[in-house]
């Protein structure tokens, strides 16, 4: 064992001991409490399936309380000036930065996600506090459309108390990519975060306590989606959703929120191509293939996890790739080396390795990886994993598998390229090899995906509209977009005094 993934399982038993609480809290108007009806759920490390502890299992009882401590404090919150909670949302960025290996390391630890990417996406988290902040001074700015004999200009305001339902996979990073806008908005927030993977969330709620943000701003509810997850899409008070999970969650989501008529806004699965031509750059493409599927795990929603590579370089870039496969370092998630950590849970382990049987039963070649890993522990460690042969029509081709496991597919031409690129019922994210400008950009145009990226792996630049098309998404969140969906806009129509009202009833 590495002395510095000693030191990082030292420091994480240290700060799990640190917490002291009986079980993880919900955090309602200021407080930390138990569910009202004293249930409890069990919280399991990927790394050994061993317990980390309890969790306070939410009900329909909680949530009322945590929308209503939203609903009480939403007039102060939205009457706070943009300027005022510019400076919370930089004390709320300082505050993670400060506790950023802390948090690298508890993410790490609940998620089984490489320590390497967790330190990194600790500090993003800030850097989306920060960029919301500076933005919370213009967020109600609209537009001026003076008409003929009338001022129409429109302005923003905040829609009201809104649901934040997030996923395991970089639960923090994600947190805070929609709480940030919500907040700068002058919204209010009750967070139901992710069953498997809840321990971060508390470190945010304390974050914000120390930095100053009123009661009732930021409730944090933990809990199963059947129950906590419903409750609060169905909640009165809630006046919209921000949801990032799997596409059928999404329906159920929408169905859920429909007696409220909740705003929704959907952040789902992918199963994204990227589609190499033979004229690309071939190493940087395979650096961008290999990043892609088996950063995060693969538990990652804009994974490359459809390789469409050309025929006529097949047999040197997929030799490539599995070179780069038996290189690569699966293990202990808060060791630095590691690239590859355990999946999220037991029943994901099982889900993956079920596409591990699938791919062979519809005729697909597991060219390399295919098996599960011990590690020398009882951990839910898969081998990275490549499978060729694979035709579109296959399930390990259409369906989402969110694990190190990439299906490669061959193609003739661009027109085939793009016809098996949208033979899909998911458009989150499309990337694309070629150094022919036009190609790149024509097929840009016809992929249908919510974001492309030409000759890059993912690459986020927060002004960004991020989103996806089809079963991937409904709406976009990043700069002004996170705004148009955390506020209503309102015209306002003022005469010059010129122009004649119709008159009735002479
Ligand atoms: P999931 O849909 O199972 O769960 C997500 C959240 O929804 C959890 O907090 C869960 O408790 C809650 N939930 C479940 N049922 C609910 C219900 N009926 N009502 C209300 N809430 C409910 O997803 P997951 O397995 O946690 O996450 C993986 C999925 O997330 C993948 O499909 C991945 O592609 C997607 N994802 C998408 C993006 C994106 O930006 N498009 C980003 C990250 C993850």
């Amino acid at each position: 064992m590495s002395t510095d993934l000693e030191k990082n399982i030292k420091d994480i038993k240290k700060l799990l001991n640190s917490y002291e609480n009986e079980a993880l809290p919900h955090y309602i108007n200021g407080s930390k409490l138990l569910s009202k009806s004293n249930e409890f759920f069990e919280n399991f490390s990927p790394i050994d399936n061993e317990i980390i502890g309890s969790v306070a299992s939410g009900g329909s009882e909680d949530i009322n309380d945590a929308c209503n401590a939203a609903s009480g404090a939403f007039d102060e919150w939205k009457s706070i000036s943009g300027k005022e909670r510019k400076k919370l949302l930089h004390k709320i960025a300082d505050g993670i930065e400060d506790r950023a290996r802390e948090i690298a390391l508890v993410e790490s630890y609940d998620s089984g996600q490489a320590i390497r990417f967790m330190s990194k996406a600790a500090i993003r988290s800030a850097t989306n506090f920060r960029f919301f902040a500076d933005m919370a001074p213009n967020a109600r700015d609209g537009k001026s459309l003076p008409a003929d004999e009338h001022l129409n200009y429109s302005i923003r305001q905040p829609i009201g108390p809104v649901g934040v339902i997030t996923p395991w996979n970089t639960p923090f990073m994600l947190t805070t990519w929609k709480i940030a806008p919500a907040l700068a908005s002058g919204c209010t927030v009750v967070h139901k975060p992710a069953e498997w993977s809840p321990l971060s969330s508390m470190i945010l709620a304390d974050i914000t306590k120390e930095a100053g943000l009123p009661d009732g701003v930021l409730n944090v509810v933990h809990g199963f989606g059947e129950t906590a997850g419903k409750s609060l899409t169905e909640n009165e008070k809630i006046k919209a959703i921000a949801f990032v999970g799997e596409s059928s969650t999404g329906s159920k989501i929408m169905k859920q929120g429909a007696d409220s008529l909740k705003r929704v806004h959907f952040e789902l699965g992918g199963k994204n191509p990227v589609i190499v031509f033979d004229d690309a750059d071939l190493d940087k493409a395979l650096d961008a293939t290999v990043f892609m599927i088996f950063s995060l795990n693969g538990e990652r929603c804009t994974s490359s996890s459809r390789l469409l590579v050309q025929e006529s370089i097949k047999d040197e870039f997929i030799n490539k790739l599995c070179d780069r496969i038996a290189k690569l370092k699966v293990g202990h998630p808060l060791d630095p080396d590691t690239e590859i950590g355990p999946l999220i849970h037991e029943k994901h382990k099982q889900k993956v390795l079920n596409y591990f049987a699938l791919a062979q039963k519809e005729g697909a070649t597991i060219k390399a990886g295919g098996k599960e890993m011990t590690l020398n522990s009882n951990g839910n460690y898969v081998e990275p994993t490549l499978f060729t042969d694979v035709s579109n029509d296959m399930r390990v081709a259409q369906e989402e598998i969110f694990g190190p496991v990439l299906s490669a597919i061959t193609f003739k031409n661009e027109a085939e390229a793009l016809e098996i690129a949208n033979d899909t019922d998911f458009g989150l994210a499309a990337y694309v090899w070629t150094n022919d400008a036009g190609r790149s950009l024509r097929l840009s145009h016809q992929l249908d995906a919510g974001m492309i990226w030409i000759n890059s792996e993912n690459n986020r630049h927060l002004p960004s509209p991020f989103g996806g098309m089809k079963a991937s998404g409904i709406g976009r969140d990043g700069g002004d977009y996170s705004f148009d969906f955390y506020m209503e806009t309102k015209n306002i129509c003022s005469a010059f005094g010129s122009h004649k009202v119709p008159r009735l009833g002479k």
